[in-house]
């Protein structure tokens, strides 16, 4: 087409030229920036399966996919036909659709009552984004509980609703400074950040604050932060103690839903016997379940169309407008081809997808590491679920400030060393990579052929 021969007769650093004319630095989320890896980001024009394509016609095998929601690689044929269909029918209608309630009972039925462990969620709200989704949840606790302060933990990203840019104060049980520009510090006064699997941390805040403390959000495993899995017990320690102080518990599985497996983060935490791959064999062991009070999803839930949902028990559900007193609204809230796609990207999602997923993320966990081993570079692979990263420091990170002490400048250089070679890694050593089913051994080999370099880079750095 004429688009696409105009965009292919530019360069990337063209593309970002006339960008940053007419968009704040280019962009419309920073992080693509790639402010902290260097260079002119590359601007993409198609994907499919497991490959991008930018502006100078190169392709790259793709490690971002889309920040998660790809699971099945890009443009699945039956993912983009439905979305076709539903397009043809209407882009938008303000009105309840049918198949808003098809999602809804494919969320309940996954994480509903009646299974062995116990419901997580009854009714489910769709929204657009993340960001409205824990917003949103945030509201609903307050309603409910009739209470106003926040517990949420460093390192840990929710959206960028006022209340979520805050930074931790001077100690753990002060109130929160604004963590950006523009956001009031009374707002920013509402929470308290914390460091993450930290209990005792957690039960002094609460006793600090009798009775004040509306919930406590938390991402089912941090991954935006690099991976920090939560330690064996935390998210259950956590409930038990929120639960303990008449706090509710919304468990963020706006990355890990749908991704890590079929019940989410969740699903993985709460299984009865747990088994995990270890360097060298598998380790299983038994766990006690716990229900957290609220559940965002993003990403995965939408295909790659924006979509979001909050979901929990009933009397809690119920509490948002129009039945309960919590306000919450939105034009394209459910909107058809999202909820086309979502459904569709939900169904085709089976054990097989879960099992690909899985194979790929562990090879590639394997052979980054004998590759920057094999450089003497200093790392450990985060690990959660199918979710990894790497950490430039010989010990694991369980926080936020021992990921900040990694030897984070060997990042860009590694990062660009698979970038010249044509993988497409997510472009800040503060995130985890993302695989998809579609990411074959073709792909898996690409990746696999362009470590070593990318190790000596580091190594150099
Ligand atoms: N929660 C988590 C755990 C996330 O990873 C993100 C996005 N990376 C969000 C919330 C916000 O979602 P969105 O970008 O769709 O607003």
């Amino acid at each position: 087409s004429k688009e696409q021969t105009r965009a292919l007769a530019t360069t990337n650093e063209a593309a970002y030229e006339r960008a940053r004319r007419v968009i704040p630095g280019g962009v419309n989320s920073p992080v693509r920036a790639y402010r902290s890896v260097g260079g002119a980001p590359r601007f993409l024009v198609s994907a499919r399966g497991a490959y991008v394509t930018d502006v100078e016609g190169r392709e790259y095998v793709d490690l971002v996919a889309s920040w998660g929601p790809a699971i099945l690689g890009h443009a699945h044929p039956e993912v983009v036909q439905a979305v076709q269909d539903a397009a043809s029918r209407g882009l938008s209608f303000g009105a309840t659709t049918p198949a808003e309630t098809e999602l809804a009972e494919l969320v309940v039925a996954r994480l509903g009552g009646g299974t062995e462990v116990g419901g997580l969620v009854d009714e489910v709200r769709l929204v657009s984004t993340g960001t409205e989704a824990t917003m949103t949840a945030i509201r609903l606790a307050r309603g409910f509980t009739g209470r106003s302060l926040l517990i949420k933990f460093a390192g840990h990203y929710h959206g960028h609703s006022d209340g979520l840019l805050a930074e931790a104060g001077s100690g753990v049980a002060t109130l929160a400074l604004p963590a950006s520009a523009g956001v009031p510090e009374p707002i920013a006064a509402q929470t308290l950040v914390l460091p993450y699997n930290d209990l005792d941390a957690v039960r002094t805040a609460f006793e600090a604050h009798p009775g004040e403390i509306a919930a406590v959000i938390v991402e089912a495993a941090a991954a935006n932060m690099g991976v920090v899995a939560p330690l064996p017990g935390f998210n259950r320690g956590l409930t038990e103690l929120a639960h303990e102080f008449g706090a509710l518990v919304i468990l963020d599985e706006v990355l890990t839903g749908f991704r890590v497996s079929a019940k989410g983060y969740w699903g993985i935490d709460t299984a009865p016997f747990r088994t995990e791959a270890k360097p060298g064999g598998w380790r299983t062991f038994s766990q006690e379940t716990y229900l957290p009070d609220l559940v965002t999803f993003g990403k995965v839930i939408g295909g790659g169309m924006p979509l979001a949902a909050l979901g929990g028990r009933r009397e809690v559900m119920e509490y948002l407008a129009p039945v309960g007193p919590v306000y919450q609204a939105g034009t394209l809230s459910g909107n058809p081809l999202s909820v086309a796609a979502g459904l569709a990207t939900l169904r085709l999602a089976d054990e097989a997808v879960y099992d690909r997923l899985y194979h790929v993320s562990e090879t590639l966990q394997r052979e980054v590491s004998t590759a920057l081993a094999a450089e003497g570079v200093a790392h450990t692979i985060q690990r959660a679920g199918n979710l990894f990263s790497v950490l430039f420091a010989e010990t694991p990170a369980v926080n936020y400030a021992q990921v900040q002490a990694q030897e984070a400048f060997r990042f860009g250089p590694f990062f660009h060393a698979m970038l010249e070679q044509g993988v497409a890694l997510p472009p800040s050593v503060f995130e985890a990579w993302f695989v998809t089913a579609a990411h074959d051994e073709a792909a898996v080999e690409r990746i696999v052929d362009a470590l070593p370099a990318a190790a000596k880079a580091a190594a150099a750095a």
